[in-house]
This record gives C-alpha cells, sequence and structure tokens, in this order.
C-alpha cells in the first residue's frame, strides 16, 4: 500500500523537510526526543510555536480565515510526520487543537476574534478543565458548580488530572449550571482566565517523576457569564465535538515509526536483534504499520467528510496500547540501565549527564509515562464502547 500519491505530495514533503533543516536547533530536537507526556517541555514547545506561527504554519488543520494554512488532510498528515521524524518538539494541543475548533465550531464573533489569534501565536496556553475526582468517564457528572451573580458566574469545586496547568494563562472548563433533567443537559464550557481570584494549582507528580498534571480548586471565582462557549446548558455538545479532535489527527503512524526507529537502535547498540527480539521487533514493526494504515482510513474519511469521526477511538486505543508494548521491549533491552531513572536529567537545559548510553535516558520514563496512555483522553474501555455503539452499530 502506497500511503502517498503524486509528485506534489513528494514536493511538499521535501519543502516541509528543507524548513526543519533549517529552523530546528539541536536543542529543539532534544527536547522532542525527551518529551515526556503529550506535549513537549512548555518552553520548547511555545519557541518552536512561534517559529511555526512565523511561517504561518502552526495550525495547520485550522481554516485559512483564521490562519490555517489550507493543506490537504495528506499535506497536514505529511507535515506532523516530518516533524516527528525530524524530533521537533510537540505542540500543546489544549489550545491549537482542542479549543480552538470548539470556538470556531460553537463560538460566537467576539471569542473566535479575541481568542483565535492568541491560541495561534502561543500568546496564550490553554488547559482543559474537564476531569473531576468523581467524574472521569462518566463526565456528565461532574459537579463543579457556575451560579449566576449578576452578569457573571461565580465557580466553585474541583478539577483533576489537568495537564500543563501550572503554564496556562486560560482554561476551557466544563462546569454545572442546571441540577435539572438529565446530567447532560446542564452543563456549560466556559473560558476562564487562570489568572482569576479564587484559582489555585496543586502539582500532581507522576510515577514517571514529571509534572504534567494538577488538580485545580475554584474558590468563589467569578467568570464573565459572556465566557460561555455555546448556549448555557448545552456545553455537553461542545464538549463531545472537542473530544473527536482530542483523539485523532496526532501523527500516530510518525510516532510509532520514530518509537520503532529508537527501539531498533537501543536493540542494535546491545547486540540484541537476533532470535527472540527479532521476532518481536518484528511484530511490533508490523502493528505499527497496521496503525498507519488505519491512520490513512481516518484521514480519508476526513477528506471527505472534514470531521475526524469515531474512527479516532479506534486510533486512539490501538496506538496507545502499542506504544506501551514498545516502552516494555526497550526497558527489558537495557536491562540494568533501566535501574538509574533520572527525571531530572530529561529536564529541558539541564547538564546533568545521563547514566548509560544518552539514548537510554528516556527508556524507563517513557515506559512509566505511557501507563498512562489507557487512561489519558478517555480510557481504553470507554473508546471500546464508541467503537461498539458508532462504528461496529452494536
Ligand atoms: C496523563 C493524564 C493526563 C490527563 N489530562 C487531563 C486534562 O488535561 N484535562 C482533563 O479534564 N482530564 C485529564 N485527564 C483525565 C482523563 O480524561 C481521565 O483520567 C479519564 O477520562 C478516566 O477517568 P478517571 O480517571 O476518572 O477513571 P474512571 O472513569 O474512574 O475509570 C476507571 C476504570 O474504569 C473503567 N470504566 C469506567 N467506566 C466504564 C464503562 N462505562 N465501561 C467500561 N469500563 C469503564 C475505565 O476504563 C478505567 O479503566 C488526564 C489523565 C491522565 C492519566
Amino acid at each position: 500500500m502506497h500511503l502517498e500519491t503524486g509528485k506534489a505530495d513528494q514536493a511538499f514533503r521535501e519543502e516541509v523537510a528543507d524548513f526543519l533543516g533549517q529552523h530546528l536547533s539541536q536543542e529543539l530536537r532534544q527536547a522532542g526526543r525527551r518529551t515526556m507526556g503529550i506535549c513537549s517541555p512548555h518552553e520548547a514547545s511555545q519557541a518552536w510555536q512561534k517559529i511555526l506561527y512565523a511561517k504561518g504554519w502552526a495550525a495547520p488543520s485550522w481554516p485559512v480565515e483564521h490562519g490555517g494554512t489550507g493543506w490537504t488532510p495528506m499535506q497536514r498528515h505529511i507535515f506532523a510526520t516530518e516533524c516527528h521524524l525530524a524530533d521537533a518538539p510537540m505542540l500543546a494541543p489544549m489550545g491549537l487543537e482542542m479549543v480552538a475548533p470548539a470556538i470556531m465550531g460553537h463560538g460566537n464573533e467576539a471569542q473566535k476574534s479575541f481568542y483565535l489569534p492568541r491560541i495561534l501565536s502561543a500568546e496564550d496556553s490553554w488547559c482543559q478543565g474537564y476531569s473531576e475526582p468523581g467524574s472521569g468517564s462518566d463526565l456528565a457528572s461532574l459537579q463543579c458548580r457556575a451560579d449566576k451573580d449578576g452578569d457573571d458566574y461565580i465557580i466553585n469545586g474541583t478539577k483533576i488530572w489537568t495537564t500543563d496547568a501550572q503554564y496556562a494563562t486560560r482554561m476551557f472548563c466544563l462546569v454545572r449550571t442546571s441540577w435539572e433533567g438529565k446530567p447532560q443537559a446542564g452543563i456549560s464550557f466556559v473560558l476562564i482566565d487562570m489568572d482569576t481570584p479564587g484559582i489555585t494549582v496543586e502539582p500532581i507528580i507522576t510515577l514517571a517523576g514529571n509534572h504534567e498534571v494538577n488538580q485545580i480548586f475554584f474558590d468563589n471565582v467569578r467568570v464573565p457569564q459572556e465566557n460561555c462557549v455555546g448556549a448555557e446548558n448545552e456545553g455537553w455538545a461542545v464538549a463531545k465535538y472537542l473530544l473527536e479532535f482530542e483523539r485523532g489527527g496526532r501523527a500516530w503512524g510518525a510516532r510509532l515509526r520514530g518509537a520503532m526507529t529508537h527501539l531498533r537502535q537501543l536493540a542494535e547498540a546491545r547486540g540484541m536483534i537476533e532470535g527472540i527480539f527479532a521476532q518481536r521487533l518484528a511484530g511490533l514493526a508490523a502493528a505499527a504499520q497496521a496503525v498507519e494504515f488505519t491512520e490513512q482510513r481516518v484521514i480519508a474519511e476526513m477528506s471527505a467528510t472534514g470531521r475526524i469521526g469515531p474512527a479516532s477511538s479506534m486510533l486512539k486505543a490501538r496506538a496507545g496500547t502499542l506504544v506501551q508494548e514498545i516502552s516494555e521491549v526497550a526497558v527489558e533491552i537495557i536491562g540494568n540501565y533501566a535501574v538509574p531513572h533520572q527525571p531530572a536529567a530529561r529536564e529541558w537545559g539541564s547538564n546533568i549527564e545521563p547514566i548509560g548510553r544518552p539514548d537510554e535516558l528516556t527508556v524507563v520514563g517513557h515506559y512509566l509515562d505511557f501507563r498512562a496512555r489507557s487512561i489519558a483522553g478517555g480510557s481504553n474501555e470507554i473508546q471500546r464502547n464508541i467503537m461498539a455503539k458508532l462504528v461496529l452499530g452494536m
């Protein structure tokens, strides 16, 4: 199966590769290689977004009228693939890929003209306030409340597992504005300035030793009602629309290809490419290629419908499991060198010498970090429920 057609795509790939060759410094590439979680270290991610913004390439999936590139779905895929293969830092998706489509699809003109340029230029950084301690998969049960007071809402409650809230200037947040009827019917989608008095961000350090997620507390936080996206109590539709974007469009094929290349390098460096390891590597490579083909099907669907659709659930669940499997084999390959786990040496700008080979530094971090992939962004079981219902029609 040839994933590309024609010379135009090839020429485009070369143009992208040239640009990356000229603009990706060694420091940025290192940050890309050492990425834990869903985005690269904040400083690197911001710096890279600003370079892309200057070129007009920060938001390939956006419509041209808002600053997008006008690329076809295949060109966007080529761009994401080349960025990944060149170790470009991964941009934070919360602004560019999550809240932006929601604002474009459901926001009013004032919201579009205020927020979208600031997202594009990286002036604002966003976090996603959906999950609560008692509401994750069953998101509609959320309790964080917004009560009306004059032209404002007064928000009280908590959000948890909030990625990069420590850097965020704004949050898109689901709050309960009504307790009547079905739980889904009383939810609103509001945009919150993280500097508002009454907001506390408490870090949660992950098993991998990273400060990626947080718990947020709201104590009488005053937010203008005009910050509601879509109609009040109709935030569920906005949230569902946005989740489709969260689960797709992440160049899974390229990521898996990169992970397999790294795995092969590790195996070769330790002379472990014979026998049983060769079989395991071949099995993983075949599975990674199958994900890449699935991704092509999702791109084809996007080209036809303009939406990512429920197949994005399939992609997320399978690719997430596969990166876990690849990271398990990587830990086996480096053996004893998995013991000295060095999270501080992976940090942006760190001058701590890695113990062992430099390309082994991320192995344990990825192994631990990838455990969260079966949960983050909607657990695998929930993705399978979506597939059963919407893809298989069960
Ligand atoms: C690294 C990381 C980053 C995250 N970042 C964010 C963020 O930025 N913003 C945000 O809002 N949230 C974030 N989350 C939260 C994430 O969306 C939730 O963890 C996820 O939706 C699962 O919810 P939960 O943790 O409450 O688990 P639960 O919903 O309690 O699930 C526990 C287990 O039960 C299973 N289960 C639950 N319901 C069903 C069902 N109906 N059928 C079958 N099995 C079921 C689940 O699959 C899971 O295995 C993040 C999570 C992680 C791990």
